[in-house]
């Protein structure tokens, strides 16, 4: 069967070595891994010259159309470690009435991956490597959709999942945790003081710890975003991209898929610049870019009703903010009522339910090209990163009864 073929089918890979993001100290492929020494996330280093004489641009177009099409970019070294739910790649849709000037607007649809989000592209790698190093509990801190995409690959994979959510996470990611097989718990705490409790469980337990950027293969899998947006614009990447930034997996992800592409000679233009997108009420990295700091600080009192962007403290923090500012883009906070404004105006113009997250990417659009600081002819891409029907939606109040004639005039 051709569409399963990059499943089937035995490719090299060209992972070389892990390296500390900090530091640059070296840790050996093919072993499990944490943190560097430094207490900060590892990067996986391949071998780019060997990887690019081994595929070609026109090889990769043959391929069936999912993420495994990129396999040579990817650490997995044995197919039958691939834990699959069929990781699509996802549509770039054309927004004409969102376009200020001669620049197109795309919306990246990532609502259409298993689970309903662009955690998918993360876990299915992270779960595959963890498969693959022999791994047998996994245990994870979550907004909601990390953890769901875990519980659904992990359990796929035959590996037990501990998953721990803010007690306000969305009603829908608490149940589908737990339906897909996960064991699961509202927590009357943040992300980081979930993130304590499997920090600090991990050893009586025997966990192995999957929180966002703690394990190096997360970033991997996003890097996946940034390989196919190359691909779906020919190798010609739009001006602005606009990413809803909670641990910043996907920011600093695509940012490595187009360092690892430049490198080896595919991409030539000039790369897009990066904008990270907060909500005001959860702005650690827009805090640290303005103030031109390496690191951020924990940003007090987070909240959000875009629930996966309310990250208060990462651990990838300089890794955003190098891609952001290597990129000569910016990072910028946006208000929930605008964020709610904006899925209403994108919604109703093109026909396109945005959730929270997403919906920042086009607020913080619009605020950015007020303040001058997007230009009306340059192109973007607006990132929406999960399905916009896990989040509640506006009530709708219209009610007939069908047992007495209808006034059709008074339905206008
Ligand atoms: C996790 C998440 C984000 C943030 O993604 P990172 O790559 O971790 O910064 C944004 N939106 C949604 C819907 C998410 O689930």
């Amino acid at each position: 069967m051709h569409h399963l073929s990059n499943l089937t089918t035995e490719r090299p890979t060209f992972v070389t070595h892990l390296e500390c993001g900090l530091k640059g100290d070296r840790y050996p492929a093919d072993q499990l891994h944490g943190l560097s020494q430094a207490g900060r996330p590892l990067l996986v280093r391949y071998d780019l010259p060997a990887l690019a004489g081994a595929v070609s641009k026109d090889e990769l177009r043959a391929r069936p159309a999912d993420i495994w099409r990129y396999r040579e970019f990817l650490p997995v070294r044995r197919r039958e470690n691939i834990v699959s739910l069929g990781e699509v790649l996802t549509p770039l849709l054309p927004c004409p009435t969102l376009q200020t000037g001669r620049g197109e607007i795309f919306i990246k649809d990532e609502g259409r991956l298993p689970t309903a989000s662009f955690k998918a592209r993360g876990l299915c790698l992270a779960v595959s490597m963890a498969k693959e190093l022999g791994v047998k509990q996994i245990a994870m801190p979550t907004n909601g959709n990390a953890g769901a995409a875990l519980a659904a690959y992990a359990t796929r994979a035959g590996i037990e999942t501990f998953v721990f959510c803010p007690a306000d996470t969305p009603e829908v990611n608490v149940r589908e945790i737990g339906a897909q097989g996960a064991k699961v718990w509202r927590v009357n705490g943040l992300i980081n003081d979930c993130g304590r409790i499997v920090g600090q469980g991990k050893e009586p337990m025997g966990w192995f710890d999957l929180s966002t950027l703690k394990e190096p293969y997360r970033i991997e899998g996003k890097k996946t975003m940034g390989l196919e947006l190359a691909e779906q614009f020919d190798w010609q990447l739009p001006d602005v991209i606009l990413y809803p930034t909670g641990g910043g997996t996907g920011l600093i992800g695509m940012w490595k898929a187009f360092e690892e592409l430049k490198a080896i000679g595919w991409l030539t233009g000039k790369l897009p610049r990066m904008v990270a997108v907060q909500a005001t009420g959860c702005a650690p990295i827009v805090k640290a870019f303005e103030q031109g700091t390496e690191f951020a600080e924990l940003f007090p009192n987070a909240h959000t009703v875009a629930s996966g962007i309310r990250v208060p403290v990462a651990v990838g923090d300089f890794l955003m903010l190098r891609a952001i500012r290597e990129s000569n883009g910016f990072a910028i906070a946006v208000e929930d009522e605008s964020i709610l404004k904006a899925r209403d105006t994108v919604a109703a113009r093109e026909g396109f339910l945005m959730c929270p997250e997403g919906a920042a990417c086009y607020a913080a659009y619009e605020q950015a090209r007020a303040a001058g600081r997007i230009d009306a002819d340059e192109s973007c891409v607006l990132f929406n990163c999960a399905s916009g029907l896990k989040y509640e939606l506006p009530p709708q109040t219209g009610r007939l009864d069908c047992t007495k004639p209808i006034d059709y005039a008074a339905l206008k």
